[in-house]
């Protein structure tokens, strides 16, 4: 509710074409706090605007009493006044009016008011020009033009009502150095009570900052100033506690002549959704790096065993003494070197090679140098044999097989740089210590369609032979003694 003394503001604000006219007429009369002549105005005005002219006379008690109440009002409301008095209408609607009446009467000025009423569900706009007059008797008297607005403004009200957002018009408070004081609340919606938490009743309230505190902080209210003052049109966001709830508005200043519309929207909803989204968000990227480290610690395990399992194999596969294959893997890869061979028809030979008289070697130096000597024997082994195409494997004891790809030849010339070898240098024992030995060797080439087993056997019996033909020899199977190394 608001009302206006000045005339040229009335003039800007009326909406009834009547006011102007009715303006005119009472400034032709008016002649200061008696306000105009009672008679020459109720003529004029009934001519300008008679149905809606009600005539108003104080009552002793404070009160004013409806002489006559033009056509239209009672139409529009459904009630006729005549003879009726202003503290009959709704309480809030009563006192404004009866302060908007005291006044006019007071100061004889021309007063225009526009206020509201709320009768349920339905939303009535009235504008009012109230004409101070005096009667030829010095009696006091109200003219007063009353219409309810017309349906655009109601629709407007309506709509301001059914918003979801809450909707506060302020116009700019000045003083008379024209700074701006403050925004005064010229209307606002329901919503913005739900919203705040403000009373009601308070929506009215002198001051945007006395309805909606928020406003009131420091920044916030410059903010307002500044779209006041420098047209500017802004937006923000503001929060604060609601009984006991923690509450989100977005602030939209649009404007609206020397003042504002604040549309308030409610984010809280969005702004929860949000914290909780981003809590989310961490709790996933928490979930995500523990997964990472979770799979990363899984991954170093799993090398781990499979470096563990293959040193495993390793040791399963190796004799622990020479670090040569035993003999279980040794049969193994030497019947799959012996299919391979099978299906491309290369050569192959299977050497066994036993230490002569070693049972001495242990009687005389004791088994440990025994050990070192076969362990020697191992390493030289290696030296003459290490190349891809050889497998060397420990049978047992000081007995040693050598799987070869290629022909009896190459077994020969093999086994014959072993024995020079062992014949050209002693086998260190230890740092005092190094025997000369000698080795006995067989020699059996893979007969086509021959297993591992028998290839065995022929090359034992070549060996058989080289021991029983005086030793360190290497024999041929099925064929005389080739050799005498020595
Ligand atoms: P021959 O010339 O007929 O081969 O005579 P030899 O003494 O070498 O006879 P034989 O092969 O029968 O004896 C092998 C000996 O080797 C028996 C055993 O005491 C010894 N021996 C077997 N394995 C090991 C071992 O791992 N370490 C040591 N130090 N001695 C072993
Ligand atoms: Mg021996
Ligand atoms: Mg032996």
């Amino acid at each position: 509710m608001y009302q206006d003394v000045n005339p040229r503001s009335i003039l800007t604000r009326a909406h009834a074409p009547e006011v102007a006219v009715l303006m005119r007429h009472f400034e032709m009369l008016a002649s200061g706090p008696a306000g105009a002549q009672h008679e020459a105005l109720q003529a004029l005005a009934i001519q300008a605007a008679g149905d809606d002219i009600m005539f108003m006379s104080p009552t002793p008690t404070g009160d004013y009493r409806y002489e006559t109440c033009g056509r239209t009002l009672p139409r529009t409301t459904g009630r006729d006044r005549t003879g009726g008095y202003v503290s009959n209408l709704q309480s809030d609607v009563a006192e404004f009016t009866i302060r908007c009446y005291d006044r006019a009467l007071a100061e004889g000025l021309a007063t225009y008011t526009v206020h509201r009423t709320v009768r349920t569900a339905r939303v009535g706009i009235f504008e009012r020009l109230i004409l101070p007059t005096t009667d030829a008797e010095g009696g006091r008297h109200l003219i007063v033009f009353c219409r309810q607005m017309s349906f655009r403004e109601e629709f407007l009200m309506l709509l301001m009502e059914t918003s979801p957002f809450g909707i506060v018009a302020v116009e700019a408070v000045r003083d008379e150095d024209a700074r701006l004081t403050g925004l005064g609340v010229l209307s606002a919606n329901q919503r913005v009570a739900a919203l705040c938490g403000t009373d009601p009743d308070m929506l009215f309230s002198s001051d945007v900052r006395e309805i909606l505190p928020f406003l009131a902080n420091e920044e916030t209210w410059a903010r307002l100033r500044y779209a006041v003052e420098l047209l500017r049109p802004d937006q923000f966001e503001v929060e604060f506690l609601a009984a006991g709830r923690q509450i989100w508005l977005q602030v939209s200043l649009a404007l609206l002549g020397d003042g504002l519309v604040i549309t308030l929207s409610d984010i809280s909803a969005l702004m929860r959704a949000n914290q909780s989204l981003e809590q989310r968000a961490a709790t996933l990227a928490l979930e995500v790096g523990i997964e990472r480290a979770t799979r990363r610690a899984l991954s170093e395990e799993i090398g781990q065993r499979e470096e563990r399992e293959k040193e495993l194999r390793r040791l399963a596969e190796t004799d622990p003494l020479t670090a040569l294959l035993n003999r279980r893997s040794f049969t193994e890869r030497a019947n799959a070197a012996i299919q391979s061979s099978s299906s491309d028809a290369s050569a192959i030979c299977l050497l066994i090679i036993d230490l002569d008289h070693f049972k001495q070697i242990n009687d005389t130096h004791g088994h440990p140098a025994g050990d070192a000597a076969i362990r020697a024997f191992a390493d030289l082994l290696l030296g003459v044999f290490r190349t891809e195409s050889c497998l060397i494997g420990r049978f047992g004891g000081e007995e040693f097989a050598i799987l070869i790809r290629g022909a009896a030849g190459d077994a020969l010339e093999k086994a014959s740089l072993m024995q020079a070898a062992l014949a050209e240098r002693a086998l260190p024992v230890s740092e005092t210590l190094e025997l000369a030995v000698t080795a006995s060797c067989g020699i059996a080439c893979r007969r086509e369609g021959e297993t591992l087993a028998a290839l065995t056997n022929r090359a034992d019996q070549a060996l058989y032979r080289a021991k029983k033909e005086g030793r360190n020899r290497i024999a041929l199977a099925d064929e005389q003694p080739l050799a005498n190394a020595a």
